[in-house]
């Protein structure tokens, strides 16, 4: 199947976009792990989206098509893909209409979450430097300070976690992201979540709106 997230900062695309893409046997493509991988090897694409990602600002659209464009070609998407982060403005969504040509798209799934609890959940937020696996230090910490429960890595918070920069993302959001909501209705392919609940009832809400047929 081939799936979007769609949702504010911190409303848990990249956790339960993980176990969606294990579960579907899909690669997860985030296009924020592709650009934060890119900044901490300096590559040209790194350097070119650091100022951008630090300040919480969307990177350029033809920059994150690029990037998307080379990672579907690859094999593993070929049968289906989540994308989580991406895409995130209406020319976004154009580029990747264009990019699948007639294959379509056949859920979004839209978590919903205020933005009050967004900057609260992401004040909170640590992750392991070498897995990736999120923490929420108040509601879902390690076992054992500062170190990852699943591979013993290092816990790190991200640069634009921070709570100013977080209110930069979420005006973001709302202004450039949120207009996608209808953009996938008028498909017929969204469904919204509460994304409110624990890790586990988000997910049993995600796993019936991918079977659902769209109202
Ligand atoms: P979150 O959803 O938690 O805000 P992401 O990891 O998806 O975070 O993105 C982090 C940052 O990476 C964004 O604030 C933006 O600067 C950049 N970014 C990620 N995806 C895109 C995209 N599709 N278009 C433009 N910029 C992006």
């Amino acid at each position: 199947m081939r799936i979007v997230l769609l949702g504010p900062p911190g409303s848990g695309k990249g956790t339960h976009g993980k176990r969606l893409a294990a579960a579907q046997g899909t690669p997860l493509i985030s296009t924020g792990d592709i650009l934060r991988e890119a900044i901490e090897q300096q590559t040209s694409l790194g350097m070119a989206a650091q100022a951008d990602v630090k300040a919480g600002r969307l990177v350029a659209d033809d920059t994150v098509l690029g990037l998307i464009e080379t990672r579907l070609r690859m094999g593993d998407a070929k049968k289906g893909f989540v994308l989580d982060g991406f895409p995130r403005n209406t020319a976004q969504a154009d580029g990747l209409t264009r990019l699948l040509g007639d294959r379509k798209i056949d859920r979004v799934i839209n978590l919903i979450l205020p933005a009050e609890t967004v900057v609260a959940r992401l004040k909170d937020r640590w992750l392991c430097g070498d897995c990736g696996t999120i923490y929420n230090m108040k509601s879902a910490p390690p076992k054992v300070p500062g170190v990852c429960d699943k591979c013993g890595g290092k816990l790190k918070q991200r640069a634009d976690d921070e709570p100013a920069t977080v209110r930069t993302r979420l005006e973001v959001y709302e202004k450039e992201t949120a207009p996608l909501i209808a953009y996938y209705r008028r498909d017929g392919v969204l469904q919204n979540v509460d994304a409110s609940g624990t890790p586990d009832k988000v997910y049993a809400l995600i796993e019936r709106a991918i079977g659902k047929v769209a109202a």
